[in-house]
C-alpha cells in the first residue's frame, strides 16, 4: 500500500469519499493513486505541466493499475479539465501565488467544483485573498510540521454552498486582550487558526518575524531614504504580528 507523507496525508482526508478529483500538479500522482487504491474517489485527474513529473505520474498509474480510475493529462493548471468534470481540487506544494494564478487563468473551469484543497508552501495570503475576491468560502484551515517544515491546508467552497459567509469570516475582530485584528491581517494570520492557535500556528509566527527581522536588519544597513519609510512599514508590521501572538498567547494559556 502507498504510503503518504503527513502533508498528503492531511490533504487526502478533505477529499469527501466517492468524489471525482483533479489534482493539478500531481508530480509523481501520489495523492490521487493513494485515493484511488483505497477506494476513496469514483475518478481521478493528475494533471501536470511539466514532461518529467507527467511521466512520472503516468508510470506510477500504469504500475498500480488505477488507469482505469485515474488518468493522467500534460497541461497547465486547469487546463487539463473541463467545466463540470470534477468536484473537488486539489492543489499543492507550490507557492500561493502560483496557486492564485492557476485558480484565476481557469476560473471557468471551477463551474461545479464543490471543493478547492490548496496547500501553498508559502505566500497563503495570496490564496485566502483570490478566495475571497471570486466569492469562494473558507470552510476550514490546517497547520501541520513536518521534517522542520510547516504547512498550511485550505479548504474552500463556493459561497452559497458554505454554511459561513465570507463577511463572518473576515469581520473586524477585538480579540481577548484587546487587539483587533482586520481583514489583511486575518487574511495574513487564518481566520480559523487564531481561533485556536496550536503550537505550530505560533512556530510560524515565530519563523515570520525572524525573516521580517532580517530584512528589517538589512534596511537599516542602507541609507536610502526609501529604506527608511520601508524599515518603518516593517516595524509596524512587526508590532502588529507580536501583540496578536501575546493575545493569543494569553487565551491559551488562561483556557488551560
Ligand atoms: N502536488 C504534489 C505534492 O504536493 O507533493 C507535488 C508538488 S511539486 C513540488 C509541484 C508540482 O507542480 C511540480 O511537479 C510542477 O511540475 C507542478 N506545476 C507547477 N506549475 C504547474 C502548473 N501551472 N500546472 C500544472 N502543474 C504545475
Amino acid at each position: 500500500m502507498l504510503k503518504l507523507s503527513k502533508r498528503l496525508e492531511w490533504i487526502a482526508k478533505q477529499v469527501p469519499a466517492g468524489s471525482s478529483l483533479a489534482d493539478i500538479g500531481s508530480d509523481h500522482a501520489l495523492l490521487p493513486s493513494f485515493l484511488a487504491l483505497q477506494g476513496r474517489i469514483v475518478k481521478g485527474i493528475a494533471g501536470e505541466v511539466n514532461p518529467g513529473p507527467f511521466q512520472a505520474a503516468s508510470k506510477q498509474i500504469r504500475e498500480s493499475r488505477l488507469e482505469e480510475i485515474v488518468d493522467v493529462r500534460l497541461g497547465d493548471g486547469l487546463a487539463v479539465i473541463s467545466a463540470g468534470e470534477v468536484e473537488v481540487i486539489t492543489i499543492a506544494g507550490m507557492g500561493g501565488a502560483l496557486i492564485a494564478s492557476i485558480l484565476e487563468a481557469g476560473k471557468e473551469k471551477l463551474a461545479g467544483v464543490k471543493r478547492l484543497v490548496l496547500q501553498p508552501n508559502v505566500g497563503e495570503a495570496n490564496v485566502r485573498s483570490w478566495l475571497l475576491e471570486h466569492h469562494w468560502v473558507l470552510t476550514d484551515e490546517l497547520i501541520l510540521e513536518e521534517d522542520g517544515k510547516i504547512y498550511e491546508i485550505l479548504v474552500a467552497e463556493p459561497s452559497g454552498q458554505a454554511e459561513v459567509s465570507n463577511e463572518e469570516l473576515y469581520q473586524t475582530r477585538t480579540l481577548h486582550g484587546g487587539v483587533t485584528m482586520d481583514r489583511e491581517q486575518l487574511i495574513k494570520m487564518g481566520p480559523y487558526l487564531i481561533r485556536q492557535p496550536s503550537v505550530v500556528w505560533f512556530q510560524k509566527w515565530e519563523q515570520e518575524l525572524g525573516k521580517l527581522e532580517m530584512i528589517r536588519r538589512q534596511l537599516a544597513l542602507s541609507e536610502a531614504a526609501e529604506s527608511r519609510s520601508k524599515e518603518k512599514d516593517l516595524e509596524l508590521e512587526m508590532k502588529r504580528i507580536k501583540e496578536v501572538m501575546a493575545c493569543l498567547q494569553k487565551d491559551k494559556t488562561s483556557s488551560n
